[in-house]
């Protein structure tokens, strides 16, 4: 290009249609490239409050729906913020894009999902859109200034008083205004015609997962491709749930050492890791674990751990808490002594009562348990050093949700579990979910909107989740099937859902990520959604490549659900089989509630 003034080059780009991101990428331009008010109903921009610069160089973020980018590839993109109040309502929401530079676009959008009670996960999740190509966008849920305001800093007026417009933000609303905001916007941006196809993908795990299918539930006729991580769905069961573990050990007063558990898990992945049929440290089969390890069988057995500052993240719900003068029970740090033992009668029943999952007091089940194999996060319990011994520590994750979202009152948790019985659970549970059924609860089965527009899901959960059970995205893929092909045969109706959604189980993995006791596979899920998308290539299984640990660098199919990883061919291969006994293990039929749970 020597010989050329920069002018010269922008004036010939121009001449050919082909702007420069610094073009494109001015406050005056923007405004121009937003939808004018009256287009989207309900959402009036101002244009006055867009901010947008040239960000030059950046390496592209990882959602974790996503998979691993290329660290050494960087790309320039224009960072964008603009805010919209609700027609009649004189609220503020903040929307936040990123939008690749135009070599780089390649028609897609992106929504990210947050996690715990955030909506955002910021820049950090805004970036993953870079190397797919993808304006990426993600909203403030109009909760406060700035994008770190989480929805139980808002979810209360005041003791006893809703903030409706919040919960139902933070349910559905505004991650679906954002996206179709923010495709509008790129239309505008990239001066596309207004029926040129902008491929709309959603990416999340967690709270993320639940936004991701709060997307298809409600906006089913936006997204394309959506790839529901984790989902922290069926709110009701799911928040309460996170005391279940409390309530166990507090019925049976037994309030277990933490070593004592912890040598629970490790022995039951000891003796369920060959029964996938290759001992490589990963349960890939945890259904077979439930039905052939016996943990009884681990009475009596040593532990010790040594002493240590043990800090517990509080399940990435603490950011909350992080504000407050003093930690909550359940997050934080606290000094556990040296703990030397044998696992004990009474630390196997508790850790059993847990597995079997919620019963109600005539025994009727009212929900599920993580897998064996799982950690028991919500079961950790605190050391009390007035009287030497362990006590209760009441998981905030549920304790905040019962205090905040069903008695309605300002607080990080609840006090005691006095009087709180497995009944009590149930009661809650079925509160919440009349209280919530029609904003957080996000397990609306009838997807018809979604399947007839073309979309397609991709559903991933670890196996080994101890904070959200992967046993609660079964039961939602079970709805979905039975729900939506009411008059199928089970192997058809697996083969009509197959069309466009599709399950995947990752072995070993925990919460949203590969766990540290099980370093197994992580799959790219969003790629492999938008080859279904795009190039119409299903995902018979998704591709996954262990990230750490002896095995790192392998890669490993995940199996589409109802079919399960068999390790054959000695340990070489993985065969993806059908296997009733395995399938039964993991469903159930939530007999303690009235009302269907979907
Ligand atoms: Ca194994």
């Amino acid at each position: 290009m020597r010989g050329y003034s920069s002018a010269a080059i922008a004036g010939l780009l121009a001449m050919v249609g082909a702007a420069s991101l610094g073009d494109l990428c001015t406050v005056s331009a923007i405004q121009e490239a937003l939808p004018a008010n009256g287009t989207l109903l309900g959402i009036d921009l101002i244009p006055s409050s867009v901010t947008a610069n040239v960000v030059k160089n950046a390496t592209a973020g990882s959602d974790m729906g996503s998979g691993n980018s290329d660290s050494t590839k960087t790309y320039d993109y224009c960072n964008v913020t603009v805010q919209y109040t609700h027609t009649g309502r004189s609220d503020a929401v903040s929307l936040w894009y990123f939008l690749p530079s135009p070599d780089d676009f390649q028609n897609r959008y992106l929504g990210i999902g947050g996690g715990g009670y955030s909506i955002s996960m910021g820049s950090g999740g805004l970036s993953a859109g870079l190397a797919y190509g993808a304006v990426a966008g993600t909203t403030n849920g109009g909760f406060g200034d700035g994008f770190s305001t989480s929805a139980d800093e808002v979810n209360l007026l005041g003791n006893g008083t809703i903030n409706y417009e919040a919960v139902h933000m933070f349910g559905y609303k505004a991650l679906g205004e954002a996206t179709v905001v923010g495709k509008a916007l790129s239309r505008g941006f990239y001066s596309l015609a207004t029926d040129s196809k902008i491929f709309t993908y959603f990416s999340g795990c967690s709270d993320g997962g639940r936004e991701a299918w709060s997307q298809i539930q409600r906006w089913g006729e936006v997204y394309d491709g959506v790839v529901a991580g984790a989902p922290a769905f069926r709110y009701s069961h799911q928040q309460v749930g996170h005391l279940t573990s409390n309530v166990v050990e507090h019925t049976l007063k037994y309030y277990p050492p933490p070593c004592e558990l912890e040598k629970i898990v490790n022995l039951t992945i000891a003796a369920c890791d060959p029964l996938d049929g290759r001992t490589d440290g990963v349960v890939s089969r945890s259904d077979l674990c439930k039905l052939k390890f016996d943990i009884k069988s681990t009475v009596g057995t040593p532990y010790y751990c040594a002493a240590e500052n043990h800090y517990n993240p509080g399940l990435g719900f603490s950011k909350r808490h992080s504000k407050r003068q003093s930690a909550p029970a359940g997050s934080g740090t606290s000094y556990q002594p040296a703990q030397n033992g044998t696992i004990s009668a009474k630390g196997v029943e508790v850790a059993q009562t847990i597995l079997d999952g919620l019963k109600d007091l005539q025994g009727r089940q009212a929900y599920v348990s993580a897998q064996p194999s799982s950690d028991f996060a919500d079961a950790q319990t605190e050391y009390d050093n007035a009287t030497s011994s362990w006590t209760l520590s009441i998981a905030s994750t549920g304790g905040e949700f019962v205090k905040r979202f069903i008695m309605l009152e300002d607080g990080d948790n609840i006090d005691s579990l006095d009087g709180v019985t497995y009944d009590t659970m149930v009661e809650w549970m079925t509160k919440a979910m009349v209280m919530y059924s029609d904003s957080l609860q996000t397990t609306l089965p009838d997807l018809t909107v979604f399947s007839s527009h073309g979309g397609k899901v991709i559903h991933y959960h670890g196996e080994s989740d101890s904070s959200i059970p992967a046993a609660s995205s079964v039961h939602y893929y079970d709805s979905v099937r039975s729900v939506m092909y009411p008059n199928l045969p089970y192997h058809e109706s697996v083969d009509a859902l197959s069309d466009w959604y599709r399950f995947f189980l990752v072995p070993g993995a925990g919460h949203c990520g590969t766990s540290q006791s099980q370093p197994g596979p992580w799959p790219d899920n969003l790629q492999s959604v938008i080859n279904w998308v795009e190039n119409d290539v299903a995902p018979d299984t998704v591709p996954a490549t262990v990230a750490s640990g002896p095995l790192e660098g392998e890669s490993q199919p995940l199996c589409a659900w109802p079919l399960r990883p068999y390790w054959s061919n000695n340990g070489n291969a993985v065969k993806c089989e059908y296997d009733q006994a395995s399938i039964d293990s993991w469903t159930y039929s939530f007999d303690a509630f009235k009302l269907p749970i979907y």
